[in-house]
């Protein structure tokens, strides 16, 4: 198996040269013959099948029809000439048009003989085909049939650089028969049989030069398993490789500190989800393994608690535990539950955010030394390199799709061996996506809201509604209820969404005078002292209307507050809105959320909003978010770039990726090391793969 070949760099193909070699490697990432052979069409031209005229329709994109040109006339407008041709066939006839070089096509063009022509057609009162490829159906039956004709990506500069598709398809033609005889098998026999894929060498002529329909299809179905089937099979390896390799502390004991609070402070019971969470991350730890977890449960479903007693087990074996949450009003309430609910057991407890002054911190930093410290609680102020414990024996993120994959890795380094990890996500991630975004992490969800809640009735109004919607507002006030008003705050243009805030606010004071009714209102201009000055009146129930940005999305709780007013809904994404929808619903009373926006709303836009009135259910919401957007936009994966797939897509392929990742485990599971007979190409095609990291870049 010479596999050398395919590491030869671009500028040696016939064809490519070193000006060309140059744009490849830049525009496309294109950098060996290997990564050209793995550069696949985005989409193919049908030349299989031929139209007759009287078949083409309003919505036909690219076609192939055989007649012959009757008439040709060129016709003066404003702008130049155009050269128009009248072509038909014994159906119906349509018009070919040039707009450039009409002279020579005009002199190359025969009448009244037999043509086949190729391109796309536009409907304006009958058919037209502009710049349309042609060929005299003479010369056509003499070659070999064009078939499904590859599209690959492409770039502005390549083009205009001269590096059509055309000329893509040659450089591939001189590619493929320089190198096919070097494609050598990645699967084993076993998996190939068995889900009767066709062979990489088979796959990777068909993805570049089909033969026909079926054979692409099974190209592609081969090429997207097989990538798939990669990723998983390193995660997975990845993840048992942790467990076996990494050693964790053993938390073995259950204590004091856990018992005391279980049996005597526990507020509530709670859910059997809840129950089943703590039992999952006690083994874990108790594992002689560092417990590495992802912890999803939707809004409200009570991740703090979990996190909490995880804690005490941390410190019932003698170690200290940190929390981390993305923002200083989170951590802040975070800090002020916790220490309430520990306020009858002898615990230090201390918050460090970046507003924490010279002498808080200097306190902190020696406590944490000195292992006085039990909790830490704080923002991203805590993985900054000269916040040292004495022995951290676990680290929880909260809301880990604020932070990135970076960060997280920070912690592991707080020890010499790594604390126990757990991330907290209320971002429901659709089950695919967290299989290929955290495939190295355990996952743990809490699918169960605690009782007594009732689901939030979301409703849609349109701006000139306000009148009544002010009514509701008093009436819920009334009857002793909070209300949240949320603005949009997006970057570019901060300063016009400022003065919404402040215009809203204004009106709402207007509607809602003083001494009668308070208001509290929050943005990301305040300094912390203040935001924490309005929270905590809103909390306390001083204030029954919150006005805010989007600050409060995450994680605040007031289970008072029945009622969420999102303005300009229409500018928020999904997961956005139900993290704001889940502020409220935290009581046993009814809650709404009420989605105000104009009448203009794009197709997006409104089903967004149909979404969030017809479901509760974050699961559900995730996945047409994701089917919205796509992944790419979805918790900033593009920075881990994570889900940059060359053939397979994580939304369309689900089917494929659950496949693949049941092969990866069943291949794994039998076989750890790879080092069976069977698995040989496995191996080898691994340790390709990790040598030249090009498949591997996408990985986390
Ligand atoms: P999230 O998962 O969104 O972080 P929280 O941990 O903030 O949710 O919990 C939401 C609310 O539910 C809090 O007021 C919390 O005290 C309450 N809660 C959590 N678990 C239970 C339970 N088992 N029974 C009753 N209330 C609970
Ligand atoms: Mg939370």
């Amino acid at each position: 198996m010479n596999t050398n070949i395919l590491q030869t760099p671009i500028d040696y193909l016939k064809g490519v040269g070193p000006n060309r070699a140059d744009l490849l490697r830049k525009e496309l990432g294109i950098h060996t013959y290997q990564d050209l052979v793995n550069f696949f069409p985005n989409r193919y031209l049908d030349r299989t099948s031929y139209y007759k005229i009287n078949q083409l329709n309003q919505s036909s994109a690219d076609v192939q029809v055989i007649g012959k040109i009757t008439h040709l006339k060129t016709v003066e407008q404003k702008r130049g000439k155009r050269l128009v041709a009248t072509f038909s066939d014994e159906t119906g006839s349509m018009e070919l048009v040039w707009f450039r070089g009409h002279k020579w096509i005009r002199e190359s063009l025969k009448i009244n003989q037999p043509y086949v022509i190729f391109g796309r057609v536009n409907w304006f009162n009958g058919f037209s085909m502009p710049h349309p490829d042609l060929e005299l159906l003479s010369e056509h039956e003499q070659r070999i049939k064009p078939g499904m004709q590859p599209v690959y990506p492409s770039t502005e500069k390549l083009v205009n650089k001269g590096i059509t598709n055309k000329v893509i398809n040659k450089i591939m033609i001189q590619l493929f028969s320089e190198t096919h005889r070097y494609f050598y098998e990645t699967l084993p026999d076993t998996i190939l049989d068995e889900l009767k894929l066709i062979s990489k060498h088979q796959a990777l002529i068909n993805i570049h030069f089909p033969k026909n329909n079926e054979l692409l299809a099974k190209a592609q179905y081969r090429l997207k398993f097989e990538e798939l089937f990669y990723i998983q099979l390193q995660l997975i390896t990845k993840n048992i490789s942790r467990k076996n390799k990494i050693k964790g502390f053993v938390f073995d004991q259950v204590g004091t500190c856990f018992n005391t609070f279980f049996s005597n402070h526990l507020p509530f019971d709670l859910t059997s989800a809840q129950k089943r969470v703590i039992r999952e991350i006690r083994q874990d730890m108790g594992s002689h393994a560092q417990m590495n977890r992802l912890l999803q449960g939707d809004v409200g479903s009570g991740k703090t608690i979990v996190a909490l007693l995880s804690m005490l087990l941390a410190i019932d074996n003698g170690f200290q535990a940190c929390l981390v949450a993305p923002t200083e009003i989170l951590a802040q309430q975070h800090f002020n539950g916790i220490q309430e609910l520990l306020s009858p057991m002898d615990l230090n407890i201390r918050l460090l955010t970046g507003s924490s002054n010279t002498q808080d911190r200097k306190e902190i930093h020696e406590m944490l030394q000195n292992g006085e410290l039990h909790i830490l609680i704080g923002t991203h102020a805590v993985l900054e390199d000269k916040v040292k414990f004495q022995n951290l024996g676990l680290a929880i993120i909260d809301e880990q799709h604020r932070f990135g994959v970076e960060q997280r890795s920070k912690l592991w380094h707080k020890n010499s061996i790594p604390p126990h990890i757990l991330v907290m996500t209320a971002t429901p991630i659709p089950r695919t996506l967290a299989m290929s975004l955290y495939g190295d992490l355990d996952i743990s969800v809490i699918d169960e809201l605690p009782p007594g809640r009732k689901a939030i009735k979301t409703v849609h109004r349109f701006d000139s509604n306000r009148l009544k919607i002010f009514r509701f507002i008093r009436d819920e006030i009334g009857k002793g209820r909070q209300i949240y008003v949320v603005y949009p705050l997006i970057q570019e243009s901060e300063k016009l969404d400022y003065k919404d805030l402040m215009d809203g606010y204004a009106s709402i004071e207007r509607e809602f005078p003083k001494p009668d009714y308070q208001i509290s209102i929050v943005h990301g201009q305040m300094k912390a002292a203040d935001k924490d000055y309005e929270m905590d009146r809103f909390v306390k129930g001083e204030t029954q209307i919150m006005v805010a940005t989007t600050v409060i999305e995450v994680g605040v709780n007031v289970p008072n507050a029945s009622v969420m007013i999102i303005e300009s809904a229409e500018r928020f994404g999904l997961s956005q809105l139900h993290q704001l929808r889940g502020r409220v619903g935290r009581g046993a009373e009814q809650s709404f959320c009420i989605l105000m926006t104009g009448h203009k709303l794009s197709e997006d836009s409104k089903t967004r909003l149909e979404t969030m009135v017809r479901t509760n259910d974050g699961f559900e919401i995730a996945e047409t978010d994701l089917k919205l957007r796509g992944p790419g936009d979805l918790m900033g994966t593009q920075q881990s770039g994570v889900l940059a797939l060359k053939i397979a897509d994580i939304v369309k392929d689900n089917e494929i990726l659950k496949t693949a990742r049941y092969y990866a485990m069943q291949v794994l599971k039998e076989d750890p090391g790879l080092k069976l007979e069977k698995n040989k190409r496995l191996l080898f095609t691994y340790h390709q793969l990790v040598k030249h990291k090009n498949i591997w870049n996408y990985i986390s």
